[in-house]
């Protein structure tokens, strides 16, 4: 379904020729906002410099940070080149992503219509819209990678970026602009890494260690206009700045869509979420109040990507290849480190108590445990772009962040407390930073260069290995006791296991205890228990029977298991809580030393 309306005012009109001048090899392009029909971006590409080799228009697969193709050439509606004359010069689709243009050199401007990605009856599973496009009534979320096309030889050149849109619009980039509604980038990676968000905005401003940074938000909750949110996020971004340490941008902006579930569920947009940029970030989150904690570790995460992959990247990304994009074997660094940096920011600025610290640790445990184990780190990154890879894509702010948070141990160890996880992200933004990179093969290497042997040793286990992860062995070293499974004081009874769901919409068993030595295992579907058959409309009410029960007392339950039925004498457990991590009361020496240098930014 398309939602049809009509933007009346518009803010300006600019002569094209204005801007375009005469230098060479720039394009131009022209996105007219104003009188939008179909959920339309109707953009006109006016190149030059063009030669025979520019023969070739492509629409991004996908881009930096997506991890999956998007395809955004299937958008497109309309595609026509055309010479000064105006006459058309014969182009034709050459595949998904790519039009083809018969004698490129006489072009004097393509125009084209894309259509956006938010309400699109193109896809089944829908493309988030922190990576997509929208044209709602109200706001417009310009990822510029989702419109903006560019000549296969061309991805160097200077851009500029005009913007026709409506008066009472307001714009938040951190395109660098270069009159009105006029923005440029050095080249199109550039303009890629920039995303527009247009509309109804509220806008607020603060300081974070000499970066000013612009918080614009879209929202119908008052509660959430930019001025509120603001206030939010302040000390967050204190806490992330310094565990940056130092400013590595001069400006940064929060370009944000919070909507009530009722507008997202109308619009049929559940999902949501946020995507990192250089000098921004882009959010479609809830607006409720009870979804803060989640927007606040979403801001501190993707502020931090500017540390990594922004400022410490392979050349896979560093030269990104839109149309084919190749996976890196390191997105456990880019996001599992980045995912472990917001949470124990948070905790060494005093923002984050360590037993909420830790508390944080066992939801990542806990959320860890519904996937593979037998998938490690380094093959969910090189598959990412798989659908084996896909579906566990989310693992790396789970098993990520934790291993990540376990190789920090391992180099305060070694360091004798001096140098952690941090200091050696540090190093590498220091020595490689946005205009340089590490190559993808050489960065296991590089790691234990500038660490320890040692240091081999645990990639090979737990990053590149699949092998259980040492966590009582690590936090004993900072004096926290782990315990796998340890049996609730309550008598509330369990039936051994959480429930979840799988691909195929099934109720099955997620985190099965010891409690469930009567037979159940991981990932059965459950088909009947206590004697009813359960459904998503009935789980509840049946599982809340539960209650009326009693430790040791039996109950039926048929379950599934490889195409299997098989029914099982149930028998009801103590409730058994997993992954507590305990604070020693006597420490060792050793252990505190560490613990102290642990628990702060060195
Ligand atoms: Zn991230």
């Amino acid at each position: 379904m398309q939602n049809r309306f009509k933007l009346i005012q518009v803010l300006l009109v600019i002569s094209i020729n204005m801007v375009l001048g005469n230098t060479a090899d720039t394009i131009h392009y022209l996105v007219d906002l104003t009188n939008v029909k179909d959920d339309l971006f109707h953009v006109t590409v006016y190149p030059k410099g063009l030669t025979t080799s520019s023969n070739l228009f492509n629409f991004p697969a996908t881009a930096p940070g997506i991890y999956t193709n998007i395809d955004f050439g299937r958008y497109i509606k309309s595609f026509k080149a055309y010479n000064k004359k105006g006459n058309e010069i014969t182009s034709f689709k050459k595949n998904t992503n790519q039009w083809e243009i018969e004698n490129p050199e006489n072009v004097y401007k393509i125009e084209y219509d894309i259509e956006d990605t938010y309400d699109s009856s193109l896809d089944t599973v829908k493309v988030f819209p922190m990576c997509g496009t929208a044209i709602e009534d109200g706001f417009i979320i310009l990822n510029t990678f989702g419109v903006l096309g560019y000549f296969n030889d061309k991805q160097n050149c200077s851009i500029t970026l005009t913007l026709n849109y409506p008066k009472d619009y307001l714009l938040g980039t951190s395109l660098e602009k270069a009159g009105v509604s006029v923005y440029q980038a050095e080249n199109y990676d550039k303009l890629a890494d920039s995303p527009i968000l247009l509309g109804k905005l509220s806008k607020a401003t603060t300081y974070v260690n000499n970066i000013a940074v612009n918080l614009f938000v879209y929202t119908t909750d008052s509660l959430f206009r930019a001025e509120n949110i603001i206030g939010i996020v302040d000390t967050l971004l204190q806490s992330a700045s310094n565990f940056i340490d130092y400013s590595p941008v001069k400006s940064y902006s929060f370009l944000m869509c919070l909507l009530p579930d009722s507008i997202r569920m109308r619009q049929g947009q559940m999902g949501g979420g946020a995507l990192e940029h250089n000098q921004s970030s882009l959010y479609f989150l809830p607006a409720d109040m009870n979804e803060l904690s989640m927007l606040k570790d979403v801001v501190i995460h993707e502020f931090l990507h500017i540390l990594t992959p922004l400022n410490a990247h392979s050349e896979l990304i560093h030269n990104y290849d839109f149309i084919n994009p190749k996976p890196s074997k390191h997105v456990w660094f880019y996001e599992g480190v980045t995912e472990w940096g917001s949470t124990v920011a948070q905790m060494r600025c005093g923002y984050k108590s360590l037993q909420q610290y830790l508390q944080k640790i066992t939801d990542y445990l806990r959320l860890n445990d519904a996937f593979k184990k037998d998938y490690s780190l380094c093959e969910m990154s090189l598959e990412s772009y798989t659908n084996k890879g896909r579906k566990t894509f989310l693992n790396f702010f789970n098993r990520g962040a934790i291993t990540a948070g376990l190789l920090d141990i391992r180099l305060l160890e070694l360091s004798n407390g001096e140098k952690g996880l941090r200091e050696l992200l540090l190093s590498l933004v220091k020595e490689y930073g946005k205009d340089k990179c590490f190559k993808d093969e050489e960065f296991f290497e590089i790691i234990v260069k500038k660490t320890y042997p040692e240091i081999q040793d645990f990639i090979d286990k737990y990053i590149c290995g699949t092998e259980p992860l040492p966590l009582t062995e690590y936090f004993n070293k900072v004096g926290i006791e782990y315990i796998y499974e340890k049996p609730a004081d309550s008598d509330k009874p369990s039936i051994g296991s959480n429930i979840g769901m799988n691909d195929n919409g099934e109720i099955i068993t997620q985190g099965v205890t010891t409690g469930a030595d009567y037979g159940l295992k991981e990932e059965d579907v459950i088909l009947e228990i206590f004697g009813e058959k359960l459904t998503i409309e009935n789980i509840k009410d049946v599982l809340d029977k539960k209650n009326t029960m009693k430790i040791g007392d039996h109950f039926p339950i048929k379950i599934k298991r490889d195409g299997e039925e098989i029914s099982l004498n149930g028998v009801m457990s103590r409730f058994i809580r997993r992954h507590v991590f305990s604070i020693m009361e006597n420490p060792t020496p050793d252990q505190l030393v560490l613990r102290e240098v642990w628990t702060r930014n060195l």
